[in-house]
């Protein structure tokens, strides 16, 4: 299949790692230029080095604070001053802390909101007009299967991704007519650091091993096993194609099955 995506202009965030970093390769692969940011400028320079070796593409990389609506401003316009526009952005950041509701401290409802939610607003806002320009646009979100069922002592994710989606069927009713799709991808457990953080924090108040951990959660999916990043990744590419051009609004979840829903 011809993913249409040769020469379009990617940013993904939040991608020295894990699933962002999984979606940059993968956009790469498709022959995209790729924009890539994440806090720690060692990491995601390695992981942009690796990135132009492997696929021969134009790679940026700038190290900068997804919540910090300045630097997200002057990445995007980075990008636009290098690559001459941006065709596809993909929102994403660390997921908040493992906790119930009343180990919550506000600080960390506002850092949620900031990581979580903020973040997408800041890059919707930078790159909109770039799109409306070229009467061509695809921003896809990360959040989590918590948009769809809540996931225990993930209260901050549950809540807090509930407004990505809110905001990603606003942003998909508004621009549908300027050729703008906008669609939210939600992981399942995903064999990445963020999975690791939470089989600590899950062990300790549990009781469990780690590796129980891990075995439990890939029990609860029909195809019984964890999520390679890559297929989250494929997933993204996949709505930000030439193929997925009658898809917007939208939540797909990549979960394995493991939400128990119709
Ligand atoms: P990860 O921790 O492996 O990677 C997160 C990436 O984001 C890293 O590159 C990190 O440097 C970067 N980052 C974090 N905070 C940032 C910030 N404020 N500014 C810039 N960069 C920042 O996580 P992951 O597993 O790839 O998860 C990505 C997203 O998907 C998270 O929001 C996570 O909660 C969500 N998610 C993950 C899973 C899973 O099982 N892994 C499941 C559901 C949802």
């Amino acid at each position: 299949m011809n993913l249409g995506l040769k020469g379009r202009i990617a940013v993904v965030a939040a991608s020295s790692q894990g699933i962002g970093l999984a979606t940059a390769e993968a956009f790469a692969a498709e022959g995209c230029r790729v924009a890539m940011c994440a806090r720690n400028d060692r990491t995601l320079n390695a992981a942009a080095e690796k990135i132009t070796e492997t696929h021969k593409v134009e790679v940026l990389a700038e190290a900068l604070d997804v919540s910090d609506a300045a630097a997200v401003s002057g990445f995007v316009s980075n990008v636009v001053s290098k690559f001459g526009g941006v065709d596809i952005c993909v929102t994403n950041a660390g997921g908040p802390p493992a906790k119930g509701f009343l180990a919550c401290t506000l600080e960390d409802w506002q850092r949620a909101l900031e990581f979580n939610f903020l973040s997408t607003v800041y890059f919707a806002r930078e790159v909109i007009p770039h799109m409306q320009r070229k009467r061509w646009g695809r921003i896809v979100t990360i959040t989590s299967i918590t948009t769809k069922q809540p996931v225990a002592d993930l209260v901050l994710s549950n809540a807090v991704r509930a407004a990505v989606v809110g905001l990603v069927k606003s942003l998909a009713n508004e621009f549908g007519k300027d050729g703008i799709l906008v669609n939210n991808v939600g992981p399942g457990f995903t064999a990445t650091d963020r999975l690791k953080e939470l089989a600590r924090a899950r062990s300790v108040a549990s009781g469990k091993t780690e590796q129980e951990m891990f075995d439990s959660w890939a029990a609860d999916a029909p195809l019984r096993r964890l999520a390679d990043p890559r297929e989250v990744a494929e997933t993204i590419v996949w709505l930000a194609s030439e193929r997925a051009s009658y898809v917007t609004g939208q939540t797909v979840l990549v979960d394995g099955g493991l939400y128990k829903g119709l």
